[in-house]
């Protein structure tokens, strides 16, 4: 996955808001995330993760703040052109289940990237093999297992050549003994180079993985820094209080 170094980029939430009606969700997020960084969002059900993540490729748009991509911001760019620019993997996959998963990678390729149908196999064919699965191109979603699919739903974001990757809670739909894999593949892409906002409740990966951990609470970053200083020398109450409850 060496192209992934090449076109990383850095990211930085700063100082969104967004509310639905009167619940104010997000309330002043900040993040940061090195060009080729990765950074692991942790924090209880309910504080913003997903709200967050869904700003960040403009899923949502935010009330106030910005999203920055090297630096300039995105919220003025096509927010479908922006898709291909940050990829997202979902906690249930949500890939097409009538299709193979071939086609699943090739009709981003054709329809987003316009690529020509040969063109668009040659490259998910090779992003299937570097997840481990090209014998699996002509098999359906549902004869997989869901760490196959998850790691599918992984290539065909990956197949679009993303500078970002986002990762909302990626293996909490999985069979505990098919995180592993999963796990493995989003280590390898960080390894990679990949600029990549993991949100998790694996705080195994997010100790050996991440450069930065957040922790968000009532829709901030309350926290945020190495992971050996949150984990270890976490300063917030309400974190202290968090780790007590997961770890
Ligand atoms: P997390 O991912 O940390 O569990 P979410 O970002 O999913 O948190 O949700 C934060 C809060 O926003 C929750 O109270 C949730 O009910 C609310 N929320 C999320 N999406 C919507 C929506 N589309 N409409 C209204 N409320 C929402
Ligand atoms: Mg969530």
């Amino acid at each position: 996955m060496s192209t992934a170094t090449a076109t990383s980029v850095s990211l930085a939430v700063r100082d969104v808001h967004l509310a639905f009606g009167p619940h104010q969700v997000l309330r002043g997020a900040d993040l940061d995330v090195a060009r080729g960084g990765t950074a692991c969002v942790i924090g209880p059900s309910g504080s913003g993760k997903s709200t967050l993540l869904r700003t960040i490729n403009r899923l949502i748009e935010p009330d106030r703040g910005d999203v920055l991509l090297d630096g300039r911001s995105v919220l003025g760019d096509d927010p479908d052109a922006l898709r291909q620019r940050i990829g997202m993997v979902f906690q249930q996959f949500n890939l097409f289940p009538h299709m193979t998963v071939l086609r699943n990678l090739t009709l981003a390729l054709r329809k987003l990237k316009k690529l020509p149908e040969d063109e668009a196999v040659q490259v998910a064919r090779a992003q299937l093999d570097l997840v481990g699965l090209a014998h699996k191109a002509e098999a359906r979603p549902a004869q997989l297992s869901g760490g196959q699919q998850q790691r599918v739903a992984i290539a065909r974001a990956l197949a679009l050549r993303p500078q970002v990757m986002l990762f909302d809670e990626a293996t909490s739909a999985l069979d505990p003994e098919l995180v592993k894999g999963v796990l493995g593949v989003m280590a390898d892409l960080s390894a990679a180079g990949m600029t990549m906002v993991v949100v998790t409740h694996e705080m195994g990966f997010a100790r050996e993985v991440a450069d930065t951990v957040a922790f968000m609470d009532a829709g901030v970053v309350l926290e945020a820094g190495p992971p050996a200083a949150v984990f270890e020398a976490p300063e917030h109450p309400r974190l202290r209080r968090f780790l007590s409850q997961v770890l």
